[in-house]
């Protein structure tokens, strides 16, 4: 196959951090393939769509974009067009979309990352071409693993998940939970550092079990401890943490790393005990508060975030104000709020006490405005105080504004008349909206 960059590949992604990786995956490895990346999908050769399933909203969203590109493939006719991810692993939708889609070349899914490349060579032969595993008990190492001199780059840890929460369709598309050992891990980490990556998020469904199923002698807390004494990084991430496997060794883990990031993304998704157990969440509100507590006292600086879900089957009133008392409770900084939505072929799809569309709105809508104050009135907090940013580049809105990113995670623009991307700076905080931090480059 050709090396020469005259190709140019399109990836639109969907979905959480994970299908992020994987569409950063399968654009590292098109490009291996001699295809330029371009963000314009008009100069595209290959384009591909990777898709998610976890929200009934995205699915329509992308089924819609694959019907669009149909114009652009008869204007185009060598175009390819590659639709990947978890959406089409659900059971009979390939099909259904395969029949309705036939000018899609490519169809693969979250378990053939390492056969993408084959897939691609007979697109490039004129062929059409699908893969779409239905599990995996183990993971595939897949390289090469992304863009050079990308600064923030997720990493995958482990895959899958086991916890079958009542919502929650991940177990069904990404299979069983399986852990990547830790010098894989460690070395995929030293060679995005050498590539110029500052700063890495750890990527599973459940980090706190990092190792366990496969039976490692070594646990989430040791894997950061190792990859804090990697020279050239300088921030560490993890996402998702479950309240139910939260460790105080992780805690302690945070506060004594020099680059492990003071930010806890622990998901508590209701505020009601009825709920959580409908959830199948395995924890309750006491047990969340409690972790909470120990958080904040081993890690007083910690920036704390969350996922809500609202109008699960059966919440009531009452265990939707209980949610709302929690977010009162709890200092988040900021939190993703999502009404609940059927997914098919989970146990939250076949309960009978659905709520109705126009109370989960409403309940969202409330739930937003409180979320937002809160956000706010942490942000206005940090006004007139200095924070290390990482300055990640131009702001999107006015390129005469850099833009970076506290260790919480927190957004910050500022102006600068150097050229300090990639550099960790002092910036010191004057304004401050419910998402973003306006600030001044401050003396060293
Ligand atoms: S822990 Fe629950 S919500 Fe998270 S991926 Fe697993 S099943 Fe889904």
């Amino acid at each position: 196959m050709s090396n020469e960059m005259n190709k140019k590949v399109c990836t639109i992604s969907y979905g959480c951090q994970m299908s992020e990786r994987d569409a950063e995956t399968l654009t590292a490895i098109s490009e291996k393939n001699g295809y330029a990346r371009t963000e314009n999908p008009e100069q595209a050769d290959l384009i591909i769509i990777n898709t998610c399933c976890v929200r009934e909203s995205a699915e329509n969203k992308i089924i819609g974009k694959i019907g669009q590109l149909k114009k652009l493939k008869e204007k185009k006719p060598q175009l390819k067009i590659a639709v990947a991810g978890c959406m089409i692993q659900q059971p009979g939708l390939l099909e259904k979309l395969q029949k309705r889609a036939p000018h899609v070349d490519i169809w693969t899914g979250t378990f053939d990352h390492h056969q993408f490349e084959g897939l691609l060579r007979t697109a490039d032969q004129g062929g059409k071409a699908a893969l779409v595993s239905e599990a995996a008990c183990e993971t595939t190492e897949v390289v090469p693993l992304a863009e050079k001199g990308k600064l923030r780059i997720n990493v995958n840890i482990m895959y899958g998940c086991d916890n079958y929460c009542a919502y929650c369709i991940v177990p069904y598309v990404r299979g069983r939970e399986r852990s990547r050992p830790m010098d894989v891990i460690l070395d995929e980490i030293r060679t995005l550092v050498k590539n110029g990556c500052r700063d890495v998020t750890l990527l599973g469904q459940n980090v706190n079990s990092y190792g366990k199923k496969d039976g490692f002698a070594y646990d989430f807390s040791d894997l950061l401890t190792e990859i804090d004494k990697i020279e050239g990084l300088y921030r560490i991430r993890f996402m998702t943490s479950h309240p139910k496997d939260f460790s105080d060794k992780l805690i302690e883990t945070v506060a004594r790393g020099e680059h492990i990031c003071e930010h806890f993304h622990l998901p508590f998704q209701a505020g009601s005990n009825q709920v959580l157990a409908a959830m199948n969440r395995g924890y309750t509100r006491g047990y969340y508060l409690e972790r909470i507590a120990r958080i904040l006292e081993i890690v007083p600086e910690a920036r704390l975030t969350t996922d809500i879900i609202v109008g699960f089957p059966g919440e009531t009133e009452e265990d939707f104000e209980l949610t709302l008392d929690l977010v009162n409770t709890v200092p988040f900084n900021q939190a993703f709020t999502f009404m609940f939505s059927k997914r098919s072929g989970t146990a939250g799809a076949l309960l009978q006490d659905q709520v109705p569309l126009d109370i989960k709105k409403n309940r969202l809508q409330r739930l937003m405005a409180l979320q937002n104050s809160q956000s706010l009135s942490w942000r206005q907090k940090m006004i007139d105080n200095r924070y290390e940013i990482l300055v990640e580049g131009p702001s999107k809105s006015d390129p005469k504004y850099l833009t970076g990113r506290t260790r919480g995670n927190e957004i910050v623009v500022f102006e600068s008349r150097e050229d300090l991307v990639g550099s960790l700076v002092s910036v010191t905080i004057r304004s401050a909206n419910s998402w973003t931090l306006f600030g001044e480059l401050s003396e060293p």
